[in-house]
Parts: C-alpha cells; sequence; structure tokens
C-alpha cells in the first residue's frame, strides 16, 4: 500500500508548495526506485550503486547548497527530503548526507574557488563520490586526541595515518581526510589513487547493511598544496560539517520512525487474535501506537522548527544536538515497538522494521552518540563541560 503520510497534528498546513512538492517527488522517486531493491540490497550487504546518478538528478546531493549545480533548497525542503530518503534504509539517507553535508558542505565552506569549481559539479550529479575521514580506531567520541598527521614538504602535504568507520569510503573519488598539522588540525582532500592512500572495506556489520563502511589508511601519502582546504582550520570546522549532517538525520530518522508506526499500525487493524478481535481492539496494543504517534508529532514540530530557525541562520549546535538526540531516541523507541506489535512477523525481513531498527542502533552511534550530545546539552545549560 502507497505511503499517505503520518500527521496527526496538521503539520501539513504549516507546510508551502515548494515544500509539499520536494516531499512527494522524493517519496514517489523512494516508492518507484528504492523499495522495490533495498531489502535484497540491505541483505546482499551493499549499496544500490545503481541509483547514484538519478539520485544525482534528482538534485539530492548537496540539495541544500547553492551555485556549483546545487539545488539550492530551503533547510525545510532539505529535511522533507531527508525523511523520506531514510523512510526508505537509514543507509541511503547516509549515502545523500555523507555527500552533501559532509564533503560538499565543506569544499562550499572553506574551499578555494578551484576546488569548488573542480569538485562541486560532479559531487552534485553523483559522477563523483566523496567520503569524510574523521574517525580514527582510537579517537571516535573525542576525534581532537587524532594521530593522523600532515606535514608540509616544498610544495606537498605528507599524511600519515589511518581512519575506520568511514561512510563510503572504498567508493569515494575524493575523501575529505582530517589530520593534525604543526598549525592545528585541518582538512586535505585526497583523491582515490593517490599512491600511499588505501581504502578497505569492514566487513560483518548487522546494522546499516546497506551502506558500505571501509578504513583510510594513510602512509607517506603526498597530496599537492592545492589539496588542502584553507579555510577549514581547527576541529570546530570538522565538527560544523558534522552540524549540518546531523541536523539532516535530526529529519531522517523520523523518516524510519514513521514507516515503523505506519506498518505496525496497518498490521494490529488487520491481524486477529482472542475471539477474533483485532490486535488494534486491545488496550495495551492502542497505548503502544498512541506513544508512537505522540513522539513522532513531538519530533515533527521540532525538525520543522529546526528547519525554519535554520533558513534564518538561527540554529546553533546545541540545538542540533538536542535535535539528533531525540530523534533518534523516539525512531529507536518506535521501531522497537512496532517490532513487538508484530509478534513473530517482526523479525522478517517481509517487513522493513527489524531492518530500521538495526540502522537506527548504528544511527545512535555515529555523528556523535546519544551520551555526546547529553553532554553537549548539559554544557549548555549549566555552563560546564562534562566530557572528561
Ligand atoms: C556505520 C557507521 C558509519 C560511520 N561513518 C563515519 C564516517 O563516514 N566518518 C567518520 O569520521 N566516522 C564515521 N563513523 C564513526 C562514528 O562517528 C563513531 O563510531 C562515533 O563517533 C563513536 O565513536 P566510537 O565508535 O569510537 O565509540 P566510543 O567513542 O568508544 O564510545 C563508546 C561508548 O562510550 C560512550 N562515551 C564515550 N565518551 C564518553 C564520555 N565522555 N562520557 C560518556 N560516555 C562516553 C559513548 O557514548 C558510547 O556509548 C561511523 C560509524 C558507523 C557505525
Amino acid at each position: 500500500m502507497s505511503f499517505s503520510g503520518v500527521d496527526y497534528f496538521l503539520i501539513d498546513s504549516a507546510l508551502n508548495e515548494e515544500e509539499l512538492l520536494v516531499r512527494r517527488s522524493t517519496r514517489e522517486f523512494v516508492e518507484a526506485r528504492v523499495a522495490p531493491l533495498i531489502k535484497d540490497a540491505y541483505n546482499q550487504g551493499r549499496f544500490p550503486m545503481d541509483l547514484v546518478p538519478e539520485l544525482g538528478r534528482m538534485g539530492f546531493f548537496g540539495a541544500n547548497l547553492t551555485g556549483y549545480g546545487c539545488a539550492g533548497m530551503s533547510n525545510v525542503e532539505y529535511g522533507l527530503m531527508m525523511q523520506e530518503l531514510e523512510r526508505a534504509d537509514s543507509g541511503l539517507r547516509s549515502f545523500v548526507s555523507v555527500q552533501g553535508a559532509l564533503v560538499m558542505y565543506p569544499i562550499h565552506a572553506f574551499g578555494t574557488e578551484e576546488q569548488k569549481q573542480h569538485w562541486l559539479p560532479r559531487l552534485a550529479t553523483g559522477e563523483a563520490i566523496g567520503c569524510f575521514g574523521l574517525t580514527e580506531p582510537d579517537f571516535g567520541s573525542n576525534p581532537s586526541g587524532m594521530k593522523t598527521r600532515a606535514r608540509r614538504d616544498g610544495d606537498y602535504w605528507i599524511l600519515d595515518g589511518e581512519k575506520t568507520w568511514i561512510t563510503n569510503g572504498s567508493l569515494a573519488d575524493v575523501a575529505l581526510v582530517w589530520a593534525r598539522t604543526d598549525e592545528g588540525i585541518r582538512g586535505f582532500l585526497v583523491e582515490k589513487g593517490t599512491p600511499g592512500f588505501t581504502a578497505t572495506d569492514l566487513h560483518g556489520k548487522l546494522s546499516m547493511r546497506a551502506s558500505v563502511t571501509s578504513s583510510l589508511s594513510l602512509v607517506n601519502c603526498r597530496v599537492p598544496a592545492t589539496a588542502l582546504l584553507p579555510q577549514a582550520k581547527g576541529l570546530k570546522s570538522a565538527l560544523s560539517c558534522l552540524t549540518q549532517a546531523r541536523f539532516g538525520i535530526g529529519w531522517g530518522v523520523l523518516g524510519a520512525a514513521m514507516e515503523c508506526y505506519e506498518v505496525a499500525r496497518q498490521y494490529v487493524i488487520l491481524r486477529k487474535q482472542f475471539d477474533d478481535r483485532p490486535l488494534a481492539s486491545h488496550q495495551l496494543v492502542q497505548e503502544k501506537l498512541a506513544n508512537m504517534i505522540t513522539e513522532i508529532t513531538k519530533g515533527q514540530l521540532l525538525a520543522l522548527h529546526a528547519g525554519r530557525i535554520k533558513d534564518q541562520g538561527k540554529l546553533e549546535p546545541a540545538h542540533v544536538s538536542l535535535l539528533k538526540r531525540n530523534n533518534v531516541a523516539i525512531a529507536l523507541d518506535c521501531a522497537r515497538a512496532a517490532r513487538d506489535l508484530l509478534g513473530a512477523n517482526g523479525i522478517m525481513d517481509d517487513y522493513p522494521i527489524m531492518r530500521h531498527l538495526c540502522n537506527l542502533e548504528t544511527v545512535k552511534t555515529y555523528e556523535g552518540t546519544d551520551h555526546i550530545h547529553a553532554l553537549v546539552i548539559g554544557e549548555r545549560v549549566t555552563g560546564v563541560a562534562a566530557y572528561r
């Protein structure tokens, strides 16, 4: 049955025509092109690469950036697009998030005109793929400790180090690698095929299976001085990219939650137990659905407000922490409740719920864990940093 949306509180009435159009066209794309293949891609542990040119043609890559072939969407339009993509699968939304928020955004914000002209149009069409290398084996939640180093050698930089858990690492034509230099942490655009640079896929993931995750190795890897993003200075530049991506996650996970809710709602209306009564007629079942729709609705209002104030230039990283942390948590709760309501069927891949539930475990961890965002919020409200 085609999806008609989840709008308990008439939130659609706060969306304009363009916003509704972006959501509709993304939804139609997902239903026609992604829904038929995502289960197999997930089970086979691969990203459906055939979709990349189509994702580019739809304007999904770097959609809220302007110029250089980008769609120039508002942040609410962008958020609605992310929501529809993640309704299909978090791996699909991750691909689009990494390309746009973690590779195109930093080139757009911190790059030279030559870097922008060279990379952004190709990344926008999907002709080129990018990845973002920040995390290291010993530095996940605390990237400030990174060991990867870059040292200047005439007209070159030489990079040494290891990055891990890098989405799209082996697929990428260009890796944005963050490294420590004598002037602090800087970002470098390392092209595929550069001697000393290799990407190796991680296998054995039971979550985010329709997404490629790799380790990056840099051994005496020599890149030209023009590979440095000149305006990216210090860890705060890397974190500003994460703020963009987390905003997309705050919207995206609502798509996963809405899908789980809607599948469970329809299931309990049809499924009968005890005297031929539908599951939906039991109070305990209704309470679960009531809790799900309440939390989804609160999450929708939060995301919409975040999008509106982002469009006004008022959204701060601490706001995004609250958005990401809350909406991922409620999406996980919805997926678990939906899994439960489907009984044994809930664990089967005939339904999307278990896939979403497994994916959301990753989404809780990456882009700042639930704990780290709690600490950001805690610092904001007390003025006291408690990370260490
Ligand atoms: C599928 C996937 C894709 C990813 N893609 C990318 C990518 O494209 N690029 C990239 O750079 N990284 C990526 N990551 C890495 C991700 O950002 C890290 O996994 C994340 O930052 C957490 O780091 P960690 O796994 O080392 O966990 P750790 O930092 O070791 O944390 C483990 C646990 O300890 C808790 N913890 C840590 N410090 C504190 C503290 N001070 N107080 C309280 N609790 C704390 C955490 O909240 C967590 O519960 C990806 C990860 C996954 C799983």
